[in-house]
């Protein structure tokens, strides 16, 4: 028989965590509701053949400060389908409608789902439908009050955290190299605002393997490979690296898009990037952020750089438009980009630090405030 992980609770959560069996379909899945202090709890439904109880909890508690920091009226939460997201329709919809009835009771009050890796805006329809509320979930498409996630929300997000670093430091960022791990959702579109913006793109990587010329890529021509071809690799005008190349390239800025802990005990010492952005969740340990910052290197992490998607997704639920959602995204992201290079300059402390201490006190407050400690 499984026994279940050990979770590191603590003063903030998780609340509640949910195990969900269908022994009918054999829908197997979890929900982690870290912390409601600050509102129902939101986060994306990953569905994958290993997710587990403990990936999404640590996904449920980057939620809860990644809102906490966007002051979002959400708390944290992330929900987990144990299966193949490559399943026919039939089956996905069968377990997506056997997830939703399991949690009838406790969407939207108490957690809203969103889609994550390996579901999309259908799923989130069946989803909706099934709870028989449209605010159950957000990333619907546009004809169910939507704004689908492929509007490109989360990469423009990245590319404002990025523009901000550079006008803080005065570095024209036209004039530097960038390698982009991840040309999906969030690394196509980032890549495509980047270009359009005129910046120098060296490298894009996708599960295949990593696109690589120094005197940059036609991100346009990129993604029309992308789209006939089926990876950037087949992209002609380049040299072909394994994946875990990109981390190590000669480049000013490097942004990891895709997996998490790609940057690790092995490769750290050979980091040449100077800036870091963070587009993936939880990319780098945190005691090693700590030492690239001890080592000069300026980091935005991942719950201030790729929050533009939970900011969309707040903007569907009080049932705004994409343009609301776009200027909302830049006004949080470039604001607190800024406040935690200010905090970070000043005291010393790694961006995460900073970044961490403002999400701890807010939802701290809002603790004390419905006096639940
Ligand atoms: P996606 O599934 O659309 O794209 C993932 C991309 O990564 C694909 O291009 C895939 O080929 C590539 N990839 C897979 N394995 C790889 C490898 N070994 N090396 C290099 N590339 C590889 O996913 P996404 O929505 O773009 O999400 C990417 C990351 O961003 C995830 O960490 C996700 O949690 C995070 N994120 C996404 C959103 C969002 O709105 N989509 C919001 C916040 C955070």
């Amino acid at each position: 028989m499984e026994t279940l992980p050990k979770i590191p609770f603590d003063e903030f959560g998780p609340e509640r965590m949910v195990v969900v069996y269908d022994p009918k379909t054999k829908l197997r899945g979890y929900v982690v509701i870290d912390n409601t202090s600050k509102g129902p709890a939101k986060g994306g439904i990953r569905m994958a053949e290993d997710v587990t109880l403990r990936e999404v909890f640590y996904l449920a508690r980057a939620m809860t400060w990644k809102n906490a920091l966007a002051e979002l009226p959400f708390g944290g939460g992330k929900s987990g389908i144990v299966a193949d997201p490559k399943i026919d329709a039939k089956r996905k919809e069968e377990l997506m409608r056997a997830f939703a009835r399991k949690l009838k009771g406790i969407v939207p009050s108490l957690y809203i789902a969103a889609p994550d890796m390996g579901t999309n805006e259908r799923d989130m329809a069946i989803f909706a439908d099934e709870i028989d509320n449209m605010d159950a979930c957000t990333g619907k498409p546009s004809e169910l009050g939507g704004l689908p996630h492929e509007l490109g929300f989360t990469g423009f997000g990245v590319y404002v955290a990025s523009k901000t670093l550079f006008e803080h430091i005065d570095v024209n960022m036209q004039e530097l190299s960038f390698a982009i791990e991840g040309f999906g959702e969030v690394g196509s579109w980032l890549a495509r605002f980047l270009y359009r913006d005129g910046c120098k793109i060296v490298a894009v990587s996708d599960s295949k393997g990593v696109i690589y010329n120094k005197d940059g890529i036609d991100i346009e021509k990129l993604l029309e490979i992308k789209r006939t071809k089926g990876s950037v690799v087949h992209y002609p005008d380049g040299t072909v690296l394994k994946n875990q190349a990109l981390f190590e390239l000669d480049v000013d800025v490097l942004i990891p898009g895709a997996r998490p802990n790609v940057i690790d005990e092995k490769n750290e010492g050979r980091i040449k990037a100077k800036y870091i952005i963070e587009a993936a969740n939880i990319p780098i340990p945190w005691e090693i952020e700590r030492r690239l910052h001890e080592r000069g290197i300026t980091l935005v992490p991942d719950i201030i750089a790729n929050a533009g998607g939970v900011i969309a997704s707040y903007v569907e639920y009080i049932h705004g438009t994409a343009g609301m959602a776009f200027s909302m995204i830049k006004e949080k992201i470039s604001e607190n980009v800024k406040k935690i290079l200010e905090m970070s300059e000043s005291s010393g402390e790694s961006t995460r630090d900073v970044a961490l201490k403002i999400a701890k006190e807010r939802v701290s407050k809002a603790m004390e405030l419905r006096a639940r400690v």
